[in-house]
C-alpha cells in the first residue's frame, strides 16, 4: 500500500505574498476571506453559495484563512473542503428537528461561559472567535459575532466556581478557539487553572492547527509544555486537510509532549464514505494524532443538508474495526439533544448473552462463544489444599 501524501497548497491564490508574511499567523488572521467580493475574486460561486453568503452575515459569519482557502477546489462546488466553510442557501432552511442550542449548553452553565454537564469536568468557553467558521458549528448561536446571541464569559466568576468545586479535575478550553488568544493571555488562563490543586488535567479543543498551522510556533509549544499534563483535540474531517504544513504543526505539538486526539464530524458530501474515512484515520496516525470521536452532526439550525443517517456512521466504524489498527478507530457518538451529553453508538458485536455465556460476532461476521465466568472469591486457602503439591 502506498503511503498517503501530505502536500502543500501554498501559496495558491496568494503568489505575491512573501513567505515571512505567509508564515506569520497574524498575517493569516488579518487576510482571511470574509466578504462576497473577496470570495468572488477567487471562486466561481454557484447561486446556492452566493445566496448562502448573503445570509451568513446575520447568522454565522463567513471567514476562511488563506491557508485553508487554498484547499478549496475553485471549479468544484461539491468539493468536500468547500462544503465545510462556504455558506449555502440551505443554511436558511429550518428543518423541524433543528435547534439553536442542540446540546443544551446554555441551560448547563452555572457561570456564564462555563458548561458543567459531567460530574468531574467542565467545558470553558474562553473566546467567541475562530480562525475560520465551520458551517455546521454546534455553537453558531454565539460564535463569530454575526448572530443575535453573545458569548459572555465571566472569567473571575468561572475561576471562583472551579476553586470551590473539588469534584472538577478536568478543564477543557474551547470556544471559539482558544489558540486564537495570544500566548500571554492563554498562559494566564492556564496558570490560573494550574493554581487550583484539584484540577489535574487540562485540554484544549482547537481547529487552529488545521485552519492556520502557522499559529503553532516554537514559543507557543514552549509555553504549553509548562502546563502538563495538557492534551489537545484537533478537528479534521477530510484527509486533504492534512497538508505538509499541518503535519509539521502537529509534529511540533507532539514533540512538546502533548497527546493529540482528533474529533471529526460526519458530514454529507464531505466524509460520509468508508474510503475517505479510512484514508483520514490513517493519515492522522502518521501525524501522531489518535482518532478520538466521530460525531453525528448536531441538530444545529441550518445544517440539515450536511447531516447523514446514523447508519452511515455505524457502517464506517464497522468497516474500520478489526480491519485496521485499533488506534485508528474513533468512538462514534451522538451528543444527545437537550443536554444528555455524548452517547456512544456502536455496531453490535454481542449477538446474545445469558445462560452463562455470551455469543459474539467478530469483525468478519463469524460467531464465537465465550463462557461467562462466575467470579472466584479472593481468599486464603487451607493447608489441606496445598497437600497435593
Ligand atoms: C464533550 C464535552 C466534554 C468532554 O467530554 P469527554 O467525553 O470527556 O471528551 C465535557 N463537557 C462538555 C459540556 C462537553 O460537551
Amino acid at each position: 500500500m502506498l503511503a498517503p501524501d501530505f502536500v502543500s497548497h501554498a501559496p495558491g491564490h496568494w503568489p505575491e505574498v512573501p513567505p515571512a508574511d505567509w508564515n506569520d499567523w497574524h498575517w493569516q488572521q488579518r487576510h482571511r476571506v470574509t466578504t462576497l467580493s473577496e470570495l468572488e475574486k477567487r471562486l466561481a460561486l454557484t447561486r446556492e453559495e452566493r445566496a448562502g453568503v448573503l445570509l451568513a452575515g446575520t447568522k454565522l459569519a463567513l471567514a476562511v484563512t488563506p491557508h485553508f482557502f487554498n484547499l478549496l477546489e475553485p471549479d468544484n462546488p461539491a468539493c468536500p473542503i468547500r462544503r465545510q466553510v462556504i455558506p449555502r442557501i440551505e443554511e436558511g432552511w429550518d428543518s423541524p428537528a433543528d435547534m439553536a442550542d442542540p446540546c443544551g449548553e446554555d441551560s448547563h452553565m452555572p457561570v456564564p461561559g462555563l458548561v458543567h454537564r459531567y460530574p468531574d469536568r467542565v467545558l470553558f468557553l474562553v473566546t467567541d472567535r475562530c480562525a475560520s467558521y465551520c458551517r455546521y458549528c454546534t455553537r453558531s448561536r454565539v460564535v463569530s459575532g454575526a448572530g443575535e446571541q453573545e458569548l459572555v464569559t465571566d472569567f473571575e466568576e468561572a475561576f471562583r466556581y472551579l476553586e470551590k468545586s473539588p469534584a472538577i479535575r478536568d478543564v477543557l478550553l474551547s470556544g471559539g478557539d482558544a489558540l486564537l488568544l495570544s500566548d500571554a493571555r492563554l498562559e494566564a488562563i492556564l496558570r490560573r487553572l494550574r493554581a487550583i490543586p484539584h484540577i489535574q488535567f487540562l485540554r484544549i479543543g482547537t481547529r487552529v492547527p488545521i485552519f492556520m498551522p502557522q499559529r503553532v510556533t516554537p514559543a507557543l509549544c514552549a509555553m504549553l509544555r509548562r502546563h502538563h499534563p495538557l492534551w489537545m483535540s484537533v478537528h479534521v474531517n477530510h484527509p486533504r486537510e492534512l497538508t505538509s504544513e499541518v503535519r509539521e504543526a502537529l509534529g511540533l505539538l507532539a514533540d512538546s509532549g502533548i497527546p493529540l486526539g482528533n474529533q471529526s464530524v460526519l458530514l454529507n458530501g464531505v466524509n460520509d464514505s468508508v474510503e475517505v474515512m479510512r484514508e483520514l484515520v490513517h493519515k492522522l496516525l502518521l501525524c501522531r494524532v489518535r482518532p478520538y470521536y466521530l460525531y453525528q452532526c448536531d441538530l444545529i439550525r441550518g445544517s440539515s443538508h450536511l447531516r447523514t443517517p446514523v447508519s452511515k456512521g455505524l457502517e464506517i466504524i464497522q468497516t474500520l474495526r478489526g480491519f485496521t489498527s485499533g488506534y485508528a478507530v474513533p468512538q462514534f457518538v451522538i451528543d444527545a439533544p437537550g443536554g444528555g451529553g455524548k452517547v456512544p453508538v456502536n455496531p453490535e458485536y454481542v449477538v446474545s448473552k445469558g445462560d452463562g455465556r455470551i455469543i459474539l460476532r467478530n469483525y468478519e461476521g463469524r460467531i464465537y462463544e465465550y463462557p461467562d465466568p462466575v467470579p472466584v472469591p479472593v481468599r486464603h486457602h487451607h493447608a489441606a489444599e496445598f497437600a497435593a503439591l
